[in-house]
């Protein structure tokens, strides 16, 4: 069975995002804080040798380019584009890249940081990335989208490569994007080489040498580790609830696939606003509207955004963006499991909250590695020139990501530690064994 390419239209990349969630809450913690203090907080637990510590302590590189680009009135506008490598020791770098007019270095400097914990986890030969454009994709046509595309690929240079930084789709982001992004690189290429550079951007079309089960793959791996810790813990799926925050790429194919299981999906929200129904909402139906209409706003009656929060159900799914579950609105949460399918979603006061009340937890840098790890199998594929068969992907993606699962849950057992804590223990002891095999250049 081949998976159907399902390309997100242009509504989705022109929806205005705004940068926090509504309501009332607290101040969040910055992300790049809360990475350093998770960071810390695992290192010293762990006793890291502190040569090693200082190293993934910092970002290797961070490049920050500002390129023109001739918008479609004819006038020229200057965009500011960021990639960061924070880590190679593992292998190239490798890290989405998000659009969003709040973009700034601090955060993509901490979206960079979890890759290379995220890779370390799942063992795989990538290092840690990330990178994007300062931009309000609502503000742009579809041939805009493409020119800032492609002269931000331009900008980039020789900064990326398909052996030494390979980009692939986030936030605002998608199949078309790297697509762009992909025929730009090579064909700054000479001849010769540029069949040897598909491997340059994952999460490519089908038919542009992308892997089948790609578009799916983050939210495959979510759901892969949700049904792992619901065996462990006599959580029936078939009779299960659970509502999703964010209903993009990972959001909606995570809803899909639970609701498939039998699970039953309650709530969802983006950045339409948030909708709720008890006895059920379709994923399939509701993912269809969101296409056709860009955004999941009139499907279902609306809710206010405490409310949604407050949702009770088995499990909650965020999917958007950092720093939605805090210290002013983690107890708010009526739920057993929260599964981090978004990259900091739970700022590290929101995680205390989490922990004192019992509610289990599936760390980001665990729970979203799907996406990456069929990364991996599409740069495998390109190098190789071979093409798997979505099965194929998909026991592949679920020895992975239920391998990095078991490796989380030894930590947590052996130290008596929380779930993200071990997590990071697993991906800090990892890279300090590679690092005191190879030691210091000179
Ligand atoms: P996407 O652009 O496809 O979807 C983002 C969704 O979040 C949209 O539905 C949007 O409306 C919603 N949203 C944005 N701001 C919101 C807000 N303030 N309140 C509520 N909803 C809001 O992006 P995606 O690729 O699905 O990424 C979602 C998250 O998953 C991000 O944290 C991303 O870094 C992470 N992630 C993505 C991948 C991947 O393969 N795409 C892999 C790993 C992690």
């Amino acid at each position: 069975m081949t998976e159907p390419l399902v390309l997100t239209p242009p509504a989705k990349l022109l929806q205005a995002v705004p940068r926090r969630v509504r309501g009332p809450q607290g101040p969040p913690v910055p992300v790049y804080e809360a990475v350093r203090r998770q960071f810390n907080q695992a290192a010293e637990l762990m006793e890291l040798n502190p040569d090693i510590r200082r190293i993934l302590a910092t970002t290797m590189n961070e490049i920050v380019v500002h390129f023109p680009v001739r918008m479609d009135d004819g006038h020229v506008q200057v965009f500011t584009g960021y990639r960061v490598q924070h880590n190679n020791v593992l292998g190239p770098f490798k890290g989405g890249l998000r659009y969003h007019p709040q973009l700034e270095l601090d955060e993509v400097r901490a979206l960079a940081t979890w890759m290379t914990w995220k890779t370390a986890i799942a063992r795989i030969p990538f290092g840690g990335a990330k990178g994007g454009v300062q931009i309000d994709p609502a503000r742009h046509s579809r041939s805009e989208l493409e020119r800032i595309t492609r002269r931000f690929c331009f900008a980039l240079g020789d900064n990326i490569g398909p052996e030494y930084d390979i980009p692939a789709p986030d936030v605002n982001t998608n199949a078309q994007i790297m697509a762009w992004f992909l025929d730009t690189y090579i064909s700054l290429r000479p001849a010769h080489e540029r069949q040897n550079a598909m491997h340059v951007v994952t999460g490519k079309p089908i038919e542009s040498g992308g892997s089948a089960g790609r578009e799916k793959a983050t939210g495959q791996g979510v759901v892969f580790l949700i049904q792992r810790w619901a065996e462990e813990h006599r959580l029936d799926l078939s009779r299960a609830t659970f509502f999703v925050q964010g209903y993009g790429n990972v959001g909606s194919w995570t809803a899909r696939l639970l609701q498939r299981l039998g699970a039953r999906l309650v709530a969802a929200e983006d950045v339409t606003g948030a909708i709720a129904k008890a006895d059920g909402l379709d994923a399939e139906a509701l993912a269809e509207h969101a296409r056709r209409v860009g955004g999941i706003r009139g499907f279902a009656p609306a809710v206010g955004h405490e409310a949604f929060l407050a949702t009770p159900a088995d499990i909650f799914v965020p999917a958007a963006l950092e720093n939605q579950i805090t210290g002013a609105t983690a107890d708010l949460l009526n739920v057993q499991l929260v599964a981090e399918a978004a990259n900091g979603p739970t700022d590290p006061e929101g995680d205390a909250v989490l922990r004192r009340r019992g509610i289990a937890i599936l760390p980001d840098i665990l729970c979203n590695a799907g996406g990456v790890i069929v990364s991996y199998f599409e740069w495998l594929q390109n190098k190789r020139s071979e093409y798997w068969e979505l099965e194929e992907v998909d026991r592949k993606l679920r020895a992975k990501i239920l391998g990095a699962y078991d490796r989380v849950q030894d930590a947590a057992r052996q130290r008596d530690i929380d779930w993200r804590t071990a997590a990071y223990t697993v991906a800090l002891g990892y890279l300090e064994a590679v690092y005191k095999d190879r030691g210091i250049f000179p």
